[in-house]
């Protein structure tokens, strides 16, 4: 990932992709209290365009704000910083990844006397859960390790220490054989993925766990939102158990990299017919007319680059 040609935005400056380095003393690499984003960029007809940028740069001030970091830009100047990498590397659609650690001036659990940076690079980035997976549906597998508690590293901020959560468990589903992994809650609610937020279908109804469950608020959740909204679709946010999912119609995960990825088994027991269901798939077209242009009531929501 290092070795590649191309300019990664860092601390203002367009760096080398091969010198974008920081030192090996750097406090959020030891403690992990850092802030992330991911973000897309999609060849539209009107050309290349970054998808909810703005939603994206404001979560990851709020990110920021919620683990007390600074970050020394503006949002104007950090959503010009995205817009910048996407055109500098010449990329047609890709996956953006703006992160802001803490810096090396000090070490000890207080980061304070740190400097604050931030970078942001973008690369190509095909179906993260697999084109297949886009189209039949992949196989999910509760997780034995919990989500986490919204009183311990805070769930509303995208934080990279939130990640080794994510990380487990979806090795442990990986190594079993899964696509993915689904996370209960601390009382045994369904939460999220490991990096994806999840919808059911129920008798034409779609149900999201609410946030209190510690899902991130997630982007691609409220694009859905809309979908289902102009679609004619009732949707609830609630509390939904492992066992609701196994008797659902159709399920399926959302996110930047996931977009909207059909869920046709958890825990070896099929969803409703085992296959992408037929809501899921207006659900899904609509998202990819929204984020290719094709759909003008959401033109607002693409960025020119
Ligand atoms: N939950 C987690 C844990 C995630 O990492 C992501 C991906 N950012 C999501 C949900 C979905 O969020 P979004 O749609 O904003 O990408």
């Amino acid at each position: 990932m290092s070795d590649r040609d191309g300019k990664i935005w860092m601390d203002g400056q367009m760096v080398d992709w091969r010198d974008a380095k920081i030192h090996v003393l750097s406090h959020t690499l030891h403690y992990g209290c850092g802030a992330f984003e991911g973000v897309r960029a999609y060849n539209t007809a009107q050309g290349t365009a970054i998808f909810r940028l703005q939603e994206h740069t404001e979560r990851l001030f709020n990110s920021a704000k919620i683990l007390r970091m600074k970050i020394p830009f503006t949002p104007e100047q950090v959503m010009q910083a995205q817009l910048d990498v996407v055109r500098e590397n010449k990329l047609e659609s890709c996956y953006l990844r703006p992160l802001v650690w803490i810096g090396d001036q000090k070490l000890g659990v207080s980061p304070k006397g740190n400097t604050i940076h931030l970078m942001v690079a973008a690369w190509p980035w095909g179906a993260y859960l697999g084109e297949e997976g886009l189209a039949r549906g992949i196989r999910v597998k509760t997780s034995s390790y919990t989500r986490h508690h919204v009183n311990i590293t805070m769930t509303q901020a995208k934080a990279v220490s939130n990640y080794t959560n994510s990380i487990l468990a979806n090795m442990e589903a990986t190594d079993e054989g899964y696509d993915e992994a689904l996370l209960l809650d601390s009382a045994g609610f369904v939460s999220e993925g490991a990096g994806e937020n999840l919808f059911i279908i129920k008798k034409g109804v779609v149900y999201t766990p609410d946030l209190s469950a510690g899902a991130l608020n997630g982007i691609t959740r409220d694009t859905i939102f809309n979908i289902c909204n102009d679609l004619g679709l009732t949707l609830k946010e609630k509390r939904i158990t492992r066992d609701e999912v196994y008797i659902c119609d159709e399920a399926f995960f959302t996110g930047t990299a996931a977009e909207v990825t059909p869920i046709r088994e958890l825990d070896r027991i099929e969803l409703g017919r085992g296959s992408r269901g037929p809501i899921t798939e207006k659900i899904q077209a609509a998202f990819f007319d929204i984020v290719n242009g094709r759909n003008p009531k959401y033109a607002e929501w693409l960025t020119k680059v």
